[in-house]
């Protein structure tokens, strides 16, 4: 098999056959992330991506297989159709196709090659929303608008995927933290997704903010200010039945419930954590 660079995946795919459809992120611009910055992007030829499956499904059966890099999805249509062809027909046990997208790829996308795609047997799309907030999205160079998550959320619903949408606490720091929290419960109020998961800020180096984060220029949150944010945005958001999660290596109270049906607990949860300050410890935190 052949990996170019460091690969990155889901939590939830840890057990998954991942193959590198492309390399890097074909956006890699976000100010936030440092996971493809020392990549060029690149979209493998076709027969590589072949080989590395033929090989992959002669190591073990396979239930899962992520289409790696960033955004899998930014590649042509009928070169996807191809890659699913070839794990259906190779890979006796597979149960789940998913890769990453971004809401760019998706808006490029007609509806027809979104359920073509769908059809073929990719099922999940990964989709890092990370704010709502318009202000927020052009400072960390997203170059989206709350109103075209809106659209590409519920032309990936119309189509049939299941998606699996993340936001990140303490990215516009306590001076945009109420205006993230709000605006990023109103998207996801408008297009619930089947999956939400709300990380907490962690720079590493490579990334632009970690820069200012050095430098004074920008400051994290307190967990408490953190957690305040999550709250906020459960009190704001109306996303039912939409499977929420806080409990990565990253945030300081794991939290998972159900939306609406569990917000209130979790605010509970929220509130009891903040009066007796039991955050889980800096040393603990990690990606
Ligand atoms: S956050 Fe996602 S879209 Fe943005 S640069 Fe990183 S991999 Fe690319």
């Amino acid at each position: 098999m052949n990996y170019i660079g460091k690969v990155y995946r889901p939590p939830s795919e840890a057990y998954s056959f991942i193959v590198q459809a492309t390399v890097g992120c074909a956006h890699n611009s976000c100010t936030f992330c440092s996971m493809y910055k020392e990549d060029r992007f690149a979209i493998r030829p076709l027969e590589d991506i072949l080989r590395d499956l033929e090989e992959g499904s002669r190591l073990y059966p396979w239930k899962k297989v992520f289409l790696a890099d960033g955004d899998a999805l930014v590649m042509k249509t009928k070169d996807i159709l191809t890659i699913l062809k070839y794990i259906y027909d190779h890979f006796p046990a597979v149960e789940q196709v998913t890769s990453y997208a971004t809401v760019q790829d998706i808006l490029r996308k007609s509806p027809e090659e979104l359920k073509s795609l769908r059809k073929a047997g990719l099922q999940m799309l990964y989709i890092g929303m990370e704010t709502g907030s318009d202000k927020l999205l052009e400072k960390i160079k997203k170059y989206v608008t709350p109103k075209e998550m809106v659209e590409a959320f519920r032309k990936v619903k119309d189509a049939g995927f299941k998606s699996s949408v993340t936001l990140i606490s303490g990215l516009g720091g306590l001076e945009l933290s109420c205006e993230h929290a709000i605006e990023s419960a109103k998207v996801i109020s408008q297009a619930p997704p089947d999956f939400l998961a709300f990380l907490t800020l962690y720079l590493e180096p490579g990334a632009p903010m970690y820069e200012d984060l050095l430098s004074g220029r920008f400051q994290y949150m307190t967990p408490e200010e953190s957690l305040y944010e999550i709250r906020l945005f459960l009190s704001h958001v109306n996303a039912p039945n939409t499977i929420f999660r806080a409990n990565h290596a990253s945030n300081y109270l794991a939290l998972k419930g159900v939306l609406n049906k569990d917000s209130e607990k979790m605010i509970h949860e929220i509130d009891e954590v903040l009066s007796k300050h039991a955050f889980k410890p800096e040393y603990l935190r990690g990606l």
